[in-house]
C-alpha cells in the first residue's frame, strides 16, 4: 500500500483552526494514519535532506527559514492512491491559484505560504517516508489516528481569521498600497488572534510571510 508524508507547516501550526481543519479533511478521505506527532526537526535536516530537491531555487532560502520557524505536525498516511487523493484535496501550490474548496484554496495563508506539505509524487513519497523514518520514533501498535483526532479536537474550534484577510494584505503589499512594515504588523496581529503559540515564535512568521509574498 502507498505511503506518504504530510506536514503541517508553521502557518498551519500557528493558525490552529486552519491546521486542524486541514488535518480533519485529510482524515475524511479515509486514509490510514501510520504516524502522527508534533516535533521540530533540525534546520539542517529540512535544508539538506527534506528540501534537497529545491536547493538553488529562488524560494529555497525562504522555504527553509519558514519551515524551521516552529514545530511541525508530522503525519505518515497510507492507502490506495493516497498521494493522488491527498494532493487533489490539497490543491495547487499557490493558495490563490488553488481550487477554493481545496485545503490550500480554503485555509492556505497566501501565495507559497500554503499550510500543508504533502509528498507530490509516488517517487517523492517513497523518498520522504524513508527519510523521515530516520528522525521519528515509530511505536509499534500505537493508535496514531487517535493522536491525530485528539490534536484536531483541541484546535478545530479555535478562534480563526479567514485566509481572505491575509490575502488582502498580500495583495495590498504586492500592489504597493502598504509597506512591508505595515503588512508585517497586521499579519502579526491576525496571527496572534488565532494562536496560543508564544509571542516569540509568532513574531518570526510575519517577515517570512511578506518575503514569500514578494518573491513574485
Ligand atoms: P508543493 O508543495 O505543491 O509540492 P513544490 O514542491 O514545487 O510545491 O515547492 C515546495 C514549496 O516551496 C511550496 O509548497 C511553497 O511553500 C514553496 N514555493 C514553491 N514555489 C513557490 C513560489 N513560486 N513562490 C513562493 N513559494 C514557493
Ligand atoms: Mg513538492
Amino acid at each position: 500500500m502507498e505511503e506518504m508524508l504530510i506536514l503541517l507547516k508553521p502557518d498551519g501550526m500557528v493558525r490552529r483552526y486552519s491546521g486542524a481543519r486541514a488535518l480533519k479533511s485529510i482524515l475524511e478521505l479515509g486514509v490510514n494514519i501510520n504516524f502522527f506527532e508534533v516535533l521540530k526537526p533540525k534546520r539542517e535536516f529540512l535544508a539538506d535532506r527534506h528540501y534537497a530537491e529545491h536547493k538553488g531555487k529562488f524560494f529555497y532560502d525562504n522555504l527553509v527559514n519558514f519551515m524551521s520557524a516552529t514545530e511541525l505536525a508530522v503525519v505518515i498516511a497510507s492507502g490506495d492512491n493516497v498521494v493522488e487523493k491527498v494532493r487533489t484535496l490539497l490543491g495547487k501550490t499557490m493558495c490563490e491559484k488553488a481550487d477554493p474548496l481545496s485545503i490550500r484554496g480554503r485555509y492556505g495563508t497566501t501565495k507559497g505560504v500554503n499550510l500543508v506539505h504533502a509528498s507530490d509524487s509516488n517517487e517523492t513519497a517513497e523518498r520522504e517516508v524513508k527519510l523521515w523514518m530516520e528522525i521519528i520514533n515509530l511505536e509499534e501498535g500505537k493508535d496514531y489516528k487517535k493522536e491525530m483526532l485528539a490534536y484536531i479536537k483541541t484546535y478545530e474550534n479555535f478562534p480563526m481569521i479567514d485566509s481572505v484577510r491575509y490575502r488582502e494584505i498580500s495583495r495590498d503589499l504586492s500592489d504597493k498600497r502598504i509597506s512591508k512594515e505595515e503588512a508585517e504588523k497586521t499579519i502579526n496581529e491576525l496571527l496572534t488572534k488565532e494562536t496560543d503559540f508564544e509571542e516569540e515564535i509568532v513574531n518570526k512568521l510575519p517577515a517570512l510571510i511578506t518575503e514569500n509574498i514578494l518573491l513574485g
